[in-house]
């Protein structure tokens, strides 16, 4: 099948909810087809699933671990299989420390699982599709290719509970600048998206602290970051609509990480 026929498709990791499926309904709304890589069972994410074909994309779902090498090549041989193409990479899927543990205590054991997951799968994931997208900027040299990290304003701040995280955001940040230099001459525009405090189950656990502390003054603009808001900038980068800022970081914080007096 040629690569170039049809409508373009984008891989979103971790897309089964949150922030990944917000941003998954974001580039379906857009016209993508959209393949979703999560850990769940596919009817686990059924309802997911509809709400993107629901907005007209056709939907592939793959049961793939982001950290497992051979799941990720599994994942991108189904995605060939079915569509042909790839333009548009969202490395999204990530996780939180099991133990919120003081940097004093903290154990290798969660860090290697952290990093694993956060950083070490979605570099090698990009480094896999970005050898696909040159292939196919090869072929079509109208082939615009997109990849977009799913960061953290941790990769800036510090909490010395989930010193793992942050290091691994941090990394995530390096390895967008690192994508976005290799990738330049082949017209792939590479981006970080570094959310704050959003509304999933990730921040469940620490939904009534942070509530506490944003009547107190925490943002500037006083609510919980909605996953719709990290879709929203995704679809403006995937546009084209920062075409010329390849590399950049897009903050979607509310405020919270602006210094002040
Ligand atoms: P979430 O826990 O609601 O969703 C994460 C999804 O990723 C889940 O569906 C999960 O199954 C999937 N996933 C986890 N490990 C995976 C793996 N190994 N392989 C494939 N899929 C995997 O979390 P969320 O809040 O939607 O977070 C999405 C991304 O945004 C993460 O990278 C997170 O670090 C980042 N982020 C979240 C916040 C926030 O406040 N929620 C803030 C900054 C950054």
């Amino acid at each position: 099948m040629s690569a170039f026929m049809g409508r373009k498709v984008a891989l979103i990791t971790g897309a089964g909810r949150g922030i990944g499926l917000a941003i998954a309904k974001s580039l379906a709304a857009e016209g993508y087809d959209i393949a979703v890589g999560d850990l769940h069972e596919e009817e686990k994410v059924a309802q997911a699933l509809q709400s993107l074909k629901d907005r007209g994309a056709e939907v592939l779902y793959c049961r793939a671990d982001v950290s497992d090498a051979a799941a990720r090549r599994r994942m991108l041989t189904t995605i060939r299989e079915r569509f042909g193409r790839l333009d548009v990479l969202v490395n999204n899927a990530g996780v939180a420390p099991k133990v919120r543990a003081d940097i004093l205590e903290a154990t290798e054991e969660s860090f290697a699982w952290v990093m694993r997951i956060n950083l070490q799968g979605p570099y090698f994931l990009t480094q896999a599709v970005a050898k696909w997208m040159i292939e196919q900027k090869k072929a079509d040299p109208e082939f615009a290719g997109c990849i977009v990290n799913i960061s953290s304003i941790s990769a800036e701040v510090p909490s010395v509970n989930r010193g793992e995280y942050c290091i691994s955001k941090a990394g995530v940040s390096m390895a967008t600048k690192l994508w976005a230099v290799r990738l330049a001459e082949f017209g792939i525009n590479v981006y970080e998206i570094r959310p704050g405090l959003i509304k999933t189950e990730m921040t469940a656990q620490v939904r009534e602290k942070y509530d506490e502390l944003i009547v107190q003054g925490l943002l500037l603009q006083p609510r919980w970051g909605l996953p719709e808001d990290v879709g929203r900038a995704v679809a403006m980068l995937v546009r084209g609509d920062l075409g010329y800022s390849t590399g950049q970081v897009i903050v979607v914080d509310g405020g919270l990480t602006l210094p002040r007096l």
